[in-house]
């Protein structure tokens, strides 16, 4: 039996539905798992179930395998996450949040001081107050990926990710197989047809991409290539699964959208940014008509120190 740990951190609540939506085959799994400890579903106290236990000492289970989603927004989550890494030999980092910052991380763009401004004393839908402090954990200066704070074993990107990536990486650690995901493009495996140029420029974000939604793939044309901003070419691919007609297709183009870079760079180091701006200039379109660019090219990834806030000008 493997013991599992699982926690969640900055989060919306996402990765822990792509755990539900593993469906069927976590049937087979849940013999050989027993989950330990896992706020989504148990209410285990982190001081003793009465509260009984150190308070300055966070009490997670031993386990096997720790599973956390979500990355590192405020004092409490950052400690939660080296209790975490102490209790469990294997720790894997569950969708872009934990990966990457995930969208919270978008918020690196923003000084801490200028965002309880814009929130607190800014906000145009809400009275001026004064910044939340009492029983509250103190925010850092930005969002971390788990991988700042804690060292990470195992990474499954995703905003959420393809359960049946969690499926794999979990049959793997039992059968002591090691997991990682290759380093492919979401291009790699999208099937609709490219004549590596454009024949459009750049459309505005939500123009709709034309689709032949009754015949073959091969009969809709690249988006990018549509005019139609796709993050295809520099995101991981991962996310594909068998269309109706039982063709491996990447999930957002199976959903008649266009990628939006959720599954991270496709290898460590690379540069979603430079490399997308590469990739459009190739067939024909101008990258600086991209709106927004630092926000849209980083979207999911902006920890890491990949997104900071930009100097002030003077006078701003
Ligand atoms: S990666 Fe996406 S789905 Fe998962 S917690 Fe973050 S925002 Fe939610
Ligand atoms: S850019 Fe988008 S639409 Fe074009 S091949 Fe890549 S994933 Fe498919
Ligand atoms: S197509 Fe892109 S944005 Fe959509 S799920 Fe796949 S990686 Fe994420």
């Amino acid at each position: 039996m493997v013991k599992v740990a699982e926690e969640w951190l900055n989060i919306c609540g996402g990765c822990e539905c792509s755990i539900l939506d593993i469906g069927a085959p976590l049937l087979d799994l849940l013999p050989s798992l027993e989950f330990v400890h896992m706020p989504v579903l148990m209410d285990h106290k982190y001081h003793g179930q009465t509260g009984e236990g150190d308070p300055n000492v966070i009490e997670i289970p031993e386990a096997d395998v720790g599973i956390i989603s979500g990355g590192i927004r405020n004092e409490k989550e950052k400690h939660v996450a080296e209790a975490m890494r102490k209790s469990c030999k294997t720790l894997i980092a569950l969708g872009s949040c934990a990966c990457y910052g995930g969208i919270p991380a978008l918020a690196n763009m923003d000084s801490l001081e200028d965002l309880y401004t814009l929130v607190y004393k800014e906000g145009k839908t809400t009275e001026p107050s004064e910044t939340p402090s009492q029983n509250l954990p103190p925010l850092l200066d930005r969002v971390y990926g788990l991988d700042e704070v804690v060292t990470v074993d195992v990474y499954i990107p995703g905003c959420p990710t393809n359960p049946a990536l969690i499926v794999q990486a979990i049959t793997g650690l039992l059968e002591g197989k090691p997991f990682e995901m290759p380093e492919r493009s979401v291009c790699d495996e999208c099937p609709v047809k490219r004549q590596e140029k454009a024949e459009v420029s750049l459309k505005r974000p939500l123009d709709d991409a034309e689709f032949d939604r009754e015949g073959p793939w091969e009969n809709t044309r690249c988006l990018n290539e549509q005019g139609i901003l796709c993050l295809g070419p520099v995101t991981k691919a991962g996310c594909a699964t068998e269309d109706a007609k039982g063709e491996k297709v990447p999930r957002c183009i199976q959903g008649y959208m266009p990628c939006r870079g959720c599954f991270g760079p496709i290898r460590k180091g690379a540069n979603p940014m430079v490399d997308m701006m590469g990739a459009l200039s190739s067939i024909g379109l101008n990258p600086r008509e991209v709106e927004d660019r630092r926000a849209t090219f980083n979207r999911y990834i902006g920890a890491q120190n990949r997104l900071r806030p930009l100097p002030k000008r003077p006078g701003v």
